[in-house]
């Protein structure tokens, strides 16, 4: 066998052949994942594990030399009393695959089935699958149906061990693979060239770069690119790009006017002018009943893939911890918390400790997002005896997100108007770069969810803990610096 092509080389490049390039010739220029990102793709990974649950009987090829997989596979599709094969490496045409599940149907046809974490069937799904199913066949395989594999929203877990039966929904995608399979085939034929370039492929980032994945080589491709390039301001529609790239209009200085361009844009645009921030004239109408008095309410959330606690559903989110900081009358701030131990479901814990904390006023609940909205709108379905109660804590609260959005803008955001980089931006000497082991959302996610499956000394679950409460915290006095520099911005 010569060079070879995988098929994670051909759904890169089916993305774009320049990433596919990168891949194979200049990795080291991928930007790595975060450790936290990694962990929470890893989890992913593990529901493919899982799901052999459901195939009893079946053979792992676990060797990772492809030669010697290939050589284990031929043997077990000829033994027929192996019911499905997990792993199994197959080569056609200088393309090669392991594909996740094959099963042994009657007839000497076979099923392949592929489990992706995720509850819903994607376009990069039946692209994976149609590059299976190519090479399957073509090495000479009946494929008489395929089938996705991917967790069942609707399944809740009773307690007690997982039925995996029930927690994996089985969908024939069969006719949908079927009609990509010439296109995705057809794509193919330009892959040896393009491999076999000396340089890579000259192709402009644009949104592609996002879809279906957020590309590694982003930070590489956009080196040279201008500070005020407009693809820097995150959250561009496609078509609203390519609108202004054919005008010619790829920098904010290109921008000559506010006519027909998104206020954020032309917003951005002033401000890398002036060098500081510009505010809209509306911005203290939108803060006028923002209080003082007013509280800064922050949740950090795990959403387990496997659920984990009887009555929670796949990745449902599980709220384990807040923050609340409290501005009174007399401007004088407490802080309030709960982090729960996770052992045990922390919902109801959650629910009520919050409760407890905010119930005896109707000053407003600064976020950021409606991220908090929508937790309590879950907590509410999922304990309906405090659903009253926590609806009146979600009509009070206030997104500062949307207040910023519509009228700040500073150069330091950078083209974000995340938490993280709009109060460094706006209050000086703040930050996070202090934080010992959590420094944002995933991290968080992450560790709880170690702590939570006693994966953690008793040494480390105190660091983490103390960790833990250290961000959460200063996500809420975010928001009140935050909230103080906006006041202020407003006289
Ligand atoms: S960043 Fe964009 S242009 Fe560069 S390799 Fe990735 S997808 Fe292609």
């Amino acid at each position: 066998m010569g060079d070879v092509i995988t098929k994670t080389q051909i759904l890169a490049a089916l993305q774009c052949p320049r990433r596919a390039w990168l891949a194979l010739h200049d990795p080291a220029h991928a930007t790595p994942l975060a450790p936290s990102r990694q962990a929470l793709r890893d989890a992913g990974r593990n529901v493919g594990r899982l799901a052999h649950a459901l195939f009893p009987g079946a053979v792992l090829v676990d060797e990772p030399d492809f030669a010697a997989a290939r050589v284990h596979t031929a043997a077990l599709l000829a033994e027929s009393t192996v019911p499905a094969i997990f792993e199994a490496a197959i080569e056609h045409d200088g393309v090669t695959i392991r594909a996740d599940i094959l099963e042994r149907l009657p007839g000497g046809a076979w099923g392949l089935r592929e489990v992706k974490s995720g509850t819903r069937v994607r376009d990069v799904h039946l692209d994976d699958l149609a590059i299976q199913r190519h090479v399957l066949a073509g090495a000479g395989l009946t494929i008489a149906s395929i089938e996705l594999i991917q967790l069942d929203p609707d399944y809740e877990h009773a307690g007690g061990e997982v039925d995996w039966a029930r927690l994996f929904a089985r969908r024939d995608v069969t006719a949908a693979v079927e009609t990509r399979v010439p296109e995705v085939v057809g794509r193919l034929e330009a892959l040896p060239a393009t491999l076999a370039r000396v340089a890579a492929p000259a192709i402009e980032p644009s949104p592609h770069c996002s879809t279906p994945y957020r590309c590694e080589f982003w930070e590489y491709c956009t080196r040279d690119q201008p500070p005020d390039w407009i693809l820097h301001l995150r959250y561009m529609p496609p078509d609203r790009w390519a609108e202004l790239r054919a005008a010619g209009t790829t920098r904010l200085r290109d921008l000559a006017s506010a006519d027909g361009v998104p206020m954020v844009l032309w917003r951005a645009r002033q401000a890398l002018d002036s060098g500081r921030e510009i505010v809209s004239a509306d911005l203290a109408t939108a803060l006028a009943d923002l209080g003082p008095p007013v509280d800064y309410l922050d949740f950090e959330t795990i959403s387990p893939a496997v659920p984990r606690y009887p009555g929670t559903r796949p990745y449902r989110r599980i709220p384990f911890q807040w923050s609340l900081h409290r501005r009174d009358d007399a401007g004088t701030h407490t802080h309030h918390e709960f982090l729960a131990d996770g052992r045990d479901d922390p919902r109801r814990a959650f629910a009520e400790t919050l409760l407890a904390c905010t119930r005896d006023s109707a000053r407003p609940i600064l976020v950021y997002s409606d991220f908090e909205s929508e937790v309590l709108a879950e907590l509410a379905l999922a304990l309906p005896d405090l659903a009253s109660d926590l609806e009146a804590v979600r009509v009070r609260l206030r997104d500062l997100l949307v207040i910023v959005r519509a009228h700040v803008y500073h150069p330091r955001f950078h083209g974000s108007f995340s938490l993280k980089m709009v109060a460094p931006a706006l209050v000086p000497g703040f930050g996070y770069d202090d934080l010992a082991a959590i420094h944002d959302g995933a991290d968080a996610t992450v560790q709880f969810a170690r702590i939570a499956a006693d994966e953690c000394s008793s040494e480390e679950e105190t660091r983490l803990r103390a960790a833990l409460r250290a961000y959460c915290a200063r996500d809420t006095e975010a928001l009140l610096r935050l909230h103080d520099a906006l006041r202020a911005l407003a006289v």
